[in-house]
């Protein structure tokens, strides 16, 4: 997908997101949960993959729970700088509120992620502040009738329950 739609959606000018552009992953790969304020309360559930943030709005707080299956909905690629980003996002632009750092950390996905990501079932573990553990998430039926790539965020059973 790349960063295009993440740059026409947004003004440079007047947003004080990062513009970015598209890095080579080095290293560890980085999660980050951003609480986001904006016309209706969210988190951002973002994962580091191929160069990008592949980003995910959770509408409600995730919980550590395999009970508590959370929806989330696909949203699009995030530059890596968006990571640290916090602060407010003018009300006259895409995704206007405020937004803070809820959770960040590494993430290891289990097997092949672009694969994963693909088939629309990612398995890994996050070792973040708040989340920890096994998790995943798993895109949700056949999106023939509806506009919005649908996945589920569910915490795994592990020894941490
Ligand atoms: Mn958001």
């Amino acid at each position: 997908m790349g960063l295009q739609r993440y740059h026409l959606k947004r003004d440079f000018d007047v947003t004080p997101e990062p513009q970015g552009s598209v890095a080579r992953s080095t290293g560890k790969l980085r999660f980050v949960v951003q609480k986001h304020a904006a016309t209706s309360l969210h988190y951002d559930f973002r994962l580091e993959m191929d160069g990008v943030l592949k980003s995910w709005a959770i509408p409600k707080e995730p919980v550590a729970d395999p009970a508590h299956k959370r929806l989330a909905i696909r949203t699009e690629d995030h530059p890596l700088e968006y990571a640290s980003f916090e602060g407010d996002i003018p009300e006259d632009q895409h995704g206007g509120g405020h937004v803070d750092l809820w959770d960040e950390g590494t993430w290891i996905p289990e097997g092949s992620p672009i694969t994963g990501y693909r088939r629309g079932h990612l398995k890994f573990e996050l070792k973040g502040r708040r989340l920890k553990g096994s998790w995943a998430l798993v895109r949700m039926g056949n999106a023939q009738t509806r506009k919005k790539d649908l996945w589920l965020l569910v915490k795994r059973h592990d020894d941490r329950q």
